[in-house]
């Protein structure tokens, strides 16, 4: 069937602008980590991407080895590009990265000009596009000169196959070092990609604040720790198609008494205001104006609808803010 978007498409979505940026995302935007690789059912990913844009949902965040197996997703991705979403590329914000291993032998993975440049080449294919607009790189490499690394994501960007450039996984002090070279070369840091939720804070020993300073935006990923922070495993029970079932990257072995204690409290938070916990955990992040955008995942269309409902209601107050620390201290 022919796609054609929802006409009411900017109608509840927030934009925040990305650091001291012209660039504005979404509060929320959806990752392919998973639920988008050649495992997975074509169609119902493909109802999740077109229903996010029809919500204002218009940035997708890739990386080369997203899957499985990788390069999968992107090569999903290129396929509702040409089917569905063409005639939308300028509402669109396309990101992907290279820093973990894609390809075998020595330029397959960390932080070469060469591993950066061919594997972006190779992401544009797969995705069937001419320019991603964020390029990241994924991981920092602590054997290449950090010079190198960003001197390749200055190249790209003066190339023109991307339009801003990012780092991701990186901390505050080699992010300090990876901004400042960048802003010498004239192509600024626009973004920097982190993990952050209730459940995992490292961000906040010294990151935020420096990206704050610096203009730098942040979008946080898994900011529901994967799933944990949803009704998913409230019972203790693991659903036989979620994540954990599935124990790679989430291991089920995380759901310890205390655990499901701290969860079931932090539901019982959401559920006194009317809400999910998933919403709690989103809009717990995006109470710090230097969030630029909530970096979700989704398996269906009713997880995203569930998770977007995290941009109504009010904003949390501040007897809520400490409960929520009470809890987390647990
Ligand atoms: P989340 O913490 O949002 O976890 C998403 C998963 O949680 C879903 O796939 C689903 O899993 C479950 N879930 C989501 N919503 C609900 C709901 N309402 N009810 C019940 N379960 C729900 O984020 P991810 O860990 O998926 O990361 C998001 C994105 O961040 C990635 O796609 C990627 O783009 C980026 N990322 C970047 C990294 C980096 O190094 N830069 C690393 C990791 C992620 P299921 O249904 O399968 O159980």
């Amino acid at each position: 069937s022919v796609y054609k978007a929802a006409d009411d498409r900017y109608g509840t979505m927030h934009y925040r602008r990305c650091g001291r940026s012209g660039l504005k995302l979404p509060e929320i935007s959806l990752g392919l980590w998973h639920n988008f690789g050649g495992v997975d059912r074509a169609d119902p990913a493909r109802d999740v991407l077109l229903h996010a844009f029809d919500k204002g949902i218009t940035h997708f965040d890739l990386a080369n080895n997203y899957g499985p197996p990788p390069g999968s997703a992107e090569t999903f991705f290129g396929s509702v590009m040409d089917q569905d979403l063409r005639p939308y590329r300028d509402e669109l914000v396309v990101s992907t990265k290279a820093g973990y291993g894609m390809w075998d032998g020595p330029y397959g993975d960390w932080g070469s000009r060469k591993y950066l440049v061919s594997s972006l080449d190779q992401s544009l294919a797969r995705m069937k596009l001419d320019y991603v607009d964020i390029f990241y790189h994924h991981r920092p490499d602590p054997e290449t000169p950090l010079e190198e690394t960003m001197g390749a994501l200055d190249h790209i960007v003066r190339s023109g196959k991307a339009l801003y450039a990012g780092i991701s996984n990186y901390g505050p002090e080699t992010a300090a070092k990876a901004i400042s070279i960048l802003r010498e070369l004239g192509t600024p840091c626009l973004i920097h990609q982190a993990r952050y939720s209730m459940l995992d804070r490292w961000v906040e020993d010294g990151l935020t604040d420096l990206l704050g300073r610096e203009g730098v935006g942040m979008i946080l990923f898994s900011p529901l720790a994967q799933g944990l922070l949803s009704s998913r495993y409230l019972t203790g029970e693991v659903p036989s198609d979620s994540r954990a079932a599935r124990g790679v990257f989430l291991k089920p072995e995380r759901l310890t008494p205390a655990m499901l204690a701290k969860l079931n409290a932090l539901n019982d938070i959401a559920q006194e205001r009317g809400e999910t916990l998933s919403a709690l955990a989103i809009k717990w992040l995006l109470k710090d104006p230097r969030s630029t955008s909530v970096l979700i995942g989704a398996s269906s269309v009713s997880q995203l609808d569930e998770n977007l409902k995290a941009l109504e209601g009010d904003p949390l107050s501040s007897a809520e803010l400490s409960r929520i620390e009470t809890v987390l201290a647990m």
